[in-house]
């Protein structure tokens, strides 16, 4: 017998039965007064502007968004001369491979500097200066692989300007949001602001890491229009073309690592719980930073070794 005998049966939810209701309804002049969702003049559900500048489609984890991304720009991305995709030197091995997969050759802006094991920034900013106007620049949002060294925000407000001024199209691959300062928006604040500044971007995000997802291919694609009175008709075209890469390579992506991620994101419990999983994972990665720092000081390692505290994430 079951244990569960006495388990009784739950009353119907009165506001769906009243839905249900409603909706059988045929009287031409029903008014529906039950679910809290807000109405516009027309009494349809509205669309918020800044939502309509955001199209995203799920991909197969990172990688899959950053190919997606890639394979859209191969097709779509005017090129009035042979621009190329300008990717950081060096960068994760995947994204030259990616790249050539779909057509489009790839060169290199300097990054690492490593005299001072830190940021090259002033080769980085010649090469975008000097590379041809509408290239594609791809760019880490944070905890770069496979330097843990990252701009700070002055330095991203400057690419940022040089970026607008040569009309780069910027691709951001955001694989370790949350991973670097164990805060959601700081990681992103990059991203943020490119957003705010107007510019028309996309970005390929996962959530293998952050969410610990690694096997189930959890990520997204996302591409931001510029704000502008036709912004929602051009994202409703790139969406629908967007949607048709998809269908042709994978048809649908995996769904069970998105609905972890879908429950996470939109649970207001669950998602301040992942916030703190994420202090956690990179807290210790700070913490292993410091002992390793220390140990190699206390031993009297030859040379500075203070590059260990100074870049983030997962690499050195
Ligand atoms: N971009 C970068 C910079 C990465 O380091 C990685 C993973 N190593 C990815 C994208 C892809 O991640 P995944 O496909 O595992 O989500």
């Amino acid at each position: 017998a079951s244990s569960f005998n006495a388990v009784p049966l739950a009353p119907t939810d009165p506001l769906f039965g009243l839905m249900a209701a409603y909706k059988a309804d045929t009287f031409d002049k029903k008014v529906d007064l039950g679910v809290g969702a807000y109405r516009d003049d027309n009494a349809k559900p509205w669309v918020l502007p800044v939502v309509k500048k955001v199209t995203s489609v799920q991909t197969i984890s990172g990688t899959g968004a950053v190919h997606l991304g890639a394979l859209f720009l191969a097709k779509f991305f005017s090129r009035p001369q042979d621009q190329k995709v300008y990717l950081s030197d060096p960068t994760w091995v995947n994204h030259t491979q990616i790249f050539s997969n779909v057509g489009l050759t790839s060169t290199t802006y300097p990054y690492y500097h490593p005299p001072t094991k830190g940021l090259d920034f002033d080769g980085f900013y010649g090469t975008l200066e000097s590379a041809p106007e509408g290239s594609i620049i791809l760019l880490h949002a944070c905890a770069h692989n496979p330097t843990g060294v990252d701009p700070t925000r002055e330095q991203w407000m400057k690419l940022a300007e040089i970026i607008r001024a040569k009309k780069h199209f910027p691709f951001f691959d955001c694989a370790y949001q949350g991973f670097a300062s164990g805060d959601l928006d700081n990681d992103a604040w990059a991203i943020h602001y490119f957003v705010q500044e107007g510019f028309e971007l996309c970005i390929a995000q996962s959530f293998a890491k952050n969410l610990g997802l690694y096997g189930e291919r959890a990520g997204c694609f996302h591409f931001v229009s510029p704000p502008s009175s036709n912004a929602k008709e051009i994202t409703k075209r790139i969406a629908s073309q967007l949607a048709i890469l998809q269908r042709s390579e994978i048809s649908n992506p995996p769904a069970y690592g998105a609905r972890i991620a879908g429950l996470v994101l939109n649970d207001k419990k669950l998602f301040a719980e992942w916030c703190e999983n994420l202090r956690e994972m990179s807290g210790r990665i700070k913490a292993m930073r410091t002992a390793l720092h220390a140990k190699l000081v206390e031993l009297e390692t030859p040379g500075d070794w203070s590059h260990i505290l100074k870049q983030i994430g997962m690499f050195s």
